[in-house]
């Protein structure tokens, strides 16, 4: 089992901030930004690339944006980041979308 379906399945822990029946939501083990929390599916899905559940894929968003009011990020901004695949820096290969903020966030897309 992957290791976000083993927090998924509360097998390990997270610092979970938000949880309903398809998604949920915890804090980054290695925060990049004072705010940092992943929203994952709570089905095994891989990348967006398998994404197909449109209703999965708005709810991800949803879920984001409400991470970021509860978190109080959502008025000075935040931002909401997927990675996909190997050149998009996916590491951990079931989907999670990054709620980032806290902060004045630089960009950081560099190419090799
Ligand atoms: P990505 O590079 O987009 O695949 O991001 C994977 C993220 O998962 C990284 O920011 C890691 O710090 C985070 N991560 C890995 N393992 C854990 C864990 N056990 N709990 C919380 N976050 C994790
Ligand atoms: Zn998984």
């Amino acid at each position: 089992m992957c290791i976000f379906c083993q927090i998924a399945k509360k097998k390990i822990p997270a610092e979970i901030v938000y949880e309903d029946e398809k998604v949920l939501a915890f804090k980054d083990i290695h925060p990049i930004a004072p705010v940092h929390v992943l929203v994952i599916t709570k089905e095994h899905v891989e990348s967006v690339n398998e994404l197909v559940d449109e209703q999965l894929a708005g709810r991800l968003i949803l879920v984001g944006k409400r991470v970021a009011q509860d978190l109080a990020i959502s008025e000075k901004g935040y931002k909401l980041l997927f990675r996909v695949g190997a050149d998009g820096g996916q590491e951990v290969s079931h989907i999670h979308l990054h709620v980032l903020g806290g902060a004045k966030l630089y960009e950081e897309i560099r190419a090799e």
